[in-house]
């Protein structure tokens, strides 16, 4: 008998190829040694196998699990909020040591730290932070001045530039109407906010911005690029596509931006207040190489390729001589993500190993090994449903027909 004997199968599996990933205990579990339950979630052979857009099976216990973060606090009127643990802080309250003047490497900003805020001083410029960041969610709070001047653009006016291209505009727009796309919130030029959610001056207001900059390749757009702001927790920017840089009076134009670029905060002579400034790198996109999400095909197979590597490296630690299951099922599960002729045969010897031992089995014996078989006699189901193996493999009549002889799928 043989899990995959038939000339049709070896193509079967080569049309199938898949591979896998991590953490591997899940397939102790699976340790039919004791005793077959129902696959459940986490277990192998459940939900959707991997397909040539997903890598990782529905609900795969091999994808990574989600890195721990512990989360912050929000901020009050009085007192900033604490960012969350992997935030990279630039500003909190006091230090300066993270930004300069936007004239050149290492001049000093003359803005000042006061109060627990970073302050512009009109007329001394903008100021960036020395380093560059790229894709991030990045929050910020302002306050435009307590004391009311000028109106329009003219009234606590600054601006958030993400890698010093677009921007965010701040302005104090409390009850100072000016036109839309140049409104608190809006992308300037660009796109105005979905609201205007402000508070009145002197009171910190609160961006959340989800920032995607434009991805080029060749000279060819992949993504343009989107923004995503909340204003004081009320979303203001929904996925807006990014036009290229902003700008004012001109068009915004598509056009590739680097990597990363510095945060720049506008001098429009206005003394805005800012605190509490962090921002949090975001993993690549799937169009840049990142591993989560609708993949290329190519992406895809490559992934699915290193999970199956990963089990069957795993698959010998589950070798017991006196029983095949263990680590027969670790290397069937590795089949599932990426078919390998070797890996096909050594399962074959060991489903054959399996099989004859049942054979051997009293009548008592083969009794105890009901929950077992039925188990197995579903995963070869499974596995002949995403074609990992051919319907015609031996192992699928063999347990088919126990369970048929023993009338074990009766219903009590
Ligand atoms: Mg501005």
């Amino acid at each position: 008998m043989g899990l995959a004997t038939s000339t049709n199968c070896v193509h079967t599996f080569n049309n199938i190829m898949n591979p896998l990933s991590s953490s591997i205990t899940f397939c102790a579990a699976l340790t039919l040694a004791s005793a077959g339950r129902a696959a459940s979630v986490g277990s192998p052979f459940y939900g959707d196998a991997p397909d040539d857009h997903h890598p990782w099976a529905v609900h795969d216990a091999n994808r990574p699990q989600p890195r721990v973060v512990a989360p912050g606090t929000f901020s009050s009127q009085e007192q900033p909020g604490t960012p969350p643990a992997d935030a990279v802080i630039l500003f909190d309250g006091t230090d300066l040591s993270k930004w300069e003047a936007d004239e050149g490497t290492g001049v000093p900003t003359k803005w000042v730290a006061k109060n627990g805020a970073m302050e512009c001083v009109p007329g001394s410029g903008y100021v960036r932070t020395k380093e560059s960041i790229g894709d991030c969610q990045l929050h910020v709070e302002w306050a435009a001045p307590t004391k009311v001047e000028g109106n329009g653009q003219g009234r606590g006016n600054s601006g958030v530039f993400l890698m010093g291209l677009v921007e965010i505009q701040v302005l104090d727009n409390y009850n100072n109407p000016t036109y839309p796309d140049g409104s608190a919130g809006s992308v300037y030029g660009v796109n105005p906010p979905l609201v205007n959610a402000l508070r009145p001056p002197g009171e910190f207001q609160a961006y959340d911005i989800v920032f995607r900059r434009p991805v080029y390749k060749d000279g060819k757009q992949l993504d343009p690029g989107y923004i995503t702001v909340f204003e004081n927790g009320v979303l203001v920017q929904d996925h807006t596509m990014l036009e290229g840089a902003t700008g004012h009076m001109s068009r915004s134009k598509p056009s590739p931006f680097p990597a990363a670029g510095p945060l720049k905060l506008q001098d429009h002579g206005n003394p805005v207040r800012y605190r509490n400034i962090w921002y949090r790198p975001l993993p690549p996109r799937a169009i840049e190489g990142g591993t989560d999400g609708y993949l290329s095909t190519d992406a895809t197979m490559t992934k699915r390729a290193e999970t199956a590597a990963m089990i069957r490296k795993d698959a010998p630690s589950r070798k017991d001589a006196a029983n095949p299951l263990p680590e027969l099922l670790r290397l069937t599960e590795s089949l599932v993500y990426e078919q390998d002729e070797e890996t096909v045969e050594k399962a074959q010897q060991l489903a054959t190993q399996y099989m004859e031992s049942v054979q051997k089995l009293s009548p008592a014996e083969l009794a105890a090994k009901k929950d077992e078989i039925k188990h197995l006699r579903d995963i070869t189901r499974y596995l002949v449903r995403f074609n990992v193996i051919p319907a015609d493999a031996e192992p699928v009549a063999q347990l088919d027909q126990i369970v048929k002889d023993q009338n074990w799928d009766k219903k009590k």
